[in-house]
């Protein structure tokens, strides 16, 4: 895939006209002068699953689309204006693979700069709960419940990071451990 421009706005996406660099009163921002708006560029939220089953394993897609098409990641995508951050992730996760999520719990977030977006706020939850009937779905190629040494590389630093803080709530601490010993 070639390289995507880097991302910017040059033109009123209202009107049409050409934005002018005008001082918001913090810094220059793209301005449109006929519809009196300025226009800024943000990280855009997105929103992901840890599904496990309970037994050590993480659910991942395998990705039907760029960027990273045939990659896997954490099911996923980002949010749309209307719909809170926790129903994102439960809409994509059905979306990808068929399973209807419950009692999402936000357990982090990560930021990355991204090509496509300018930058990009990932918001990672874990699940109380979930049923159905795992397919492949839309954006998906392949759907599977992965144990720790089996996962494949993922296709986001997002998605690794958020993984690893996954993992790290899910491991016993050392005075779990301690409890449970004879
Ligand atoms: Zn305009």
């Amino acid at each position: 895939m070639s390289k995507p421009a880097p991302f910017a706005w040059n033109f009123c996406p209202i009107c049409g006209e050409s934005l002018e660099s005008r001082d918001d009163g913090e810094s220059p921002r793209p301005h449109c002068e006929r519809c009196h708006r300025f226009y800024y560029l943000n990280p855009v939220p997105a929103a992901c699953c840890v599904v496990s089953d309970g037994q050590g394993k993480v659910l991942f897609v395998q990705r039907a689309v760029e960027p990273a098409k045939g990659l896997w990641s954490l099911p996923g995508g980002f949010v749309e204006l209307g719909e809170t951050t926790e129903e994102a992730a439960l809409r994509e996760l059905e979306e990808e693979t068929g399973l209807r999520g419950r009692g999402a719990r936000l357990f982090g977030v990560s930021t990355q700069q991204s090509p496509i977006s300018g930058a990009v706020v990932v918001l990672g939850y874990r699940l109380d709960g979930w049923e159905g009937d795992m397919e492949a779905r839309s954006d998906a190629m392949d759907v599977g419940l992965f144990g720790a040494v089996e996962r494949p590389p993922l296709a986001f630093q997002a998605h690794r990071e958020l993984l690893a803080a996954y993992d790290a709530l899910e491991r016993p601490s050392p005075a779990d451990e301690s409890l449970s010993r004879p």
